[in-house]
């Protein structure tokens, strides 16, 4: 099968990639193995410097890679500026930190010397989404690398040319060759790769049903795994927020990369004595946002990724409204060759809705609006879902207890959810398990070694 590379705001085939026989499969996972295994006994040191030398380079590269990101899955080269420099913060931040994270910890424990120590599992399986192509694979692969394990990258099959540069840009770092290699398999393929002994852990960022699949082929294989999944994060607004502030965040949670981030603000519930001020200004906010060309620097928002997930959206939206959901911006999709869809809003959401229980993966607000204080927690919490969620009050010790009673990965007050690699991310319940960025990602893919001396 053949990869295609389709720009989704006209819909024309950038390139055609040949995809990978068995063979050339095999190969790839054995020369993967041996690079590794020379590569753990590097030192921290040379590991720093190809990192910083991943870093320059994305920075050199960034206008290329923006313009990659745009024509392969619309995201507007703004936006796409802002991923390439996040890559190579998280670059950065392992370069410092890595050696530390991974250094040995005495313990007292009545022996004559007893401590623990990391050392890297081997070769680790990347299966990557397309929303953040570089980003995603940076946040994994980083880490990975300066643990002393190698990677291979299984990327979505519609952003095959960013699969490429990611692998090209190692090289060109002077990474050992084939201590990163991009895979151009198809996701039917991904089973054998994690069954090979070439193979000692797998990472899925992705949907559910994706993350059910890969995690259940880890654990016949009993490899490790990490699985960071959907989520639907609710965004509560409480009586005596800043609602400007947090009209203007709840806009840029819910439409950044066209809607399509696992940690949007996908569910708006704001409690009902602010509920129509906050709205207003919700909807206001939003419309402004310029939607267009993803190569025009001023624009906003772009195509969604693929048009089969725009049509997934609005028939979410459709069967929302037939439900009862009032739309009350956007919500059509735009006539066209292009996938575009408008910032849109559903009001009145109720439980049942489907916007109520499903992620909505694209640029649609559900608003869910609550009695009060109390109900508004429950609803947080009335999902299958635990990525993040966000709370917006002026009173900071009531949010902070209202954080406590959120069940999700992460929980920010007056701010919107973002990633930082200082600090862990990741879910609960169907949004996955296991951690990335800040010293708990580091220590996902290591072998956690008790040394006992009497
Ligand atoms: P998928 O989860 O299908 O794709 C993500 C990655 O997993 C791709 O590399 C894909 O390969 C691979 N994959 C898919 N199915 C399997 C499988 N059975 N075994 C092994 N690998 C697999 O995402 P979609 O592109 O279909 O997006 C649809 C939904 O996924 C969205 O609506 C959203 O809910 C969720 N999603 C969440 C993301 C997040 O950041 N948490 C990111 C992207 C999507 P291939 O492309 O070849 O199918």
């Amino acid at each position: 099968m053949p990869y295609i590379s389709l720009n989704p705001a006209t819909r024309k085939t950038l390139k055609t990639y040949t995809s990978w026989d068995s063979n050339h499969l095999a190969e790839a996972l054995e020369q993967a193995y041996n690079a590794q295994r020379n590569w753990a006994r590097t030192t921290f040191a040379e590991r720093v410097e190809r990192m910083n030398c991943v870093a320059k380079l994305l920075h050199e590269r960034i206008s290329e890679y923006a313009a990659l990101m745009a024509a392969e899955m619309g995201k507007p080269v703004r936006e796409g500026h802002a991923e390439i420099k996040k890559c190579a913060l998280v670059c950065d931040y392992y370069a410092v930190h890595a050696e530390h994270f991974m250094g040995a910890e005495v313990v007292q424990t009545g022996a004559g010397k007893s401590y623990v120590c990391y050392e890297p599992l081997g070769v680790v399986l990347g299966v990557m989404p397309w929303n953040f192509p570089f980003f995603q694979v940076m946040r994994f692969a980083a880490p990975a690398l300066m643990a002393g394990n190698g990677c291979v990258l299984k990327h979505a099959s519609s952003v095959p040319g960013c699969a490429l540069a990611l692998e090209q840009l190692f090289r060109d770092a002077e990474f050992p060759p084939h201590l990163f290699t991009t895979l151009m398999i198809e996701a039917s393929d991904v089973a054998d790769v994690i069954a090979s002994h070439y193979i000692q852990a797998v990472t899925l960022t992705g949907s559910e049903p994706a993350g059910r699949e890969v995690a259940s082929h880890a654990g016949q294989h009993l490899k490790k795994c990490v699985m960071e999944l959907g989520g639907s994060d609710a965004f509560v607004v409480l009586k005596d927020a800043d609602l400007e502030l947090a009209a203007s965040f709840a806009v840029r949670s819910r439409f950044q990369n066209c809607g399509q981030s696992c940690i949007a603000a996908k569910r708006i519930i704001p409690v009902a004595e602010i509920a129509d001020e906050f709205v207003a200004l919700f909807i206001k906010k939003a419309a402004e946002l310029k939607m267009g060309d993803p190569m025009d620097e001023t624009t906003q928002i772009g195509p969604m990724a693929r048009l089969d997930l725009r049509e997934d959206l609005h028939q979410q939206v459709a069967d929302s409204i037939a439900q009862g959901a009032q739309p009350v911006l956007g919500c059509e999709p735009v006539r066209g060759a292009g996938a575009f869809y408008p910032p849109s809003a559903l009001d009145r959401v109720t439980a049942k809705t489907r916007a109520y229980h499903e992620e909505l993966f694209g640029p649609v607000a559900a608003i869910i609006r609550a009695r009060d204080e109390e109900e508004a927690i429950r609803i947080a919490n009335d999902t299958r879902f635990g990525l993040g969620s966000s709370i917006w009050s002026r009173d900071l010790d009531r949010a902070e207890k209202i954080a406590g009673q959120i069940q999700a990965g992460s929980c920010f007050i007056n701010g919107m959810v973002r990633s930082d690699p200082r600090l862990p991310f990741g879910g609960t319940k169907a949004s996955g398990f296991g951690r990335e960025l800040s010293y708990h990602g580091i220590r996902e893919f290591v072998n956690i070694k008790t040394v006992w001396i009497g």
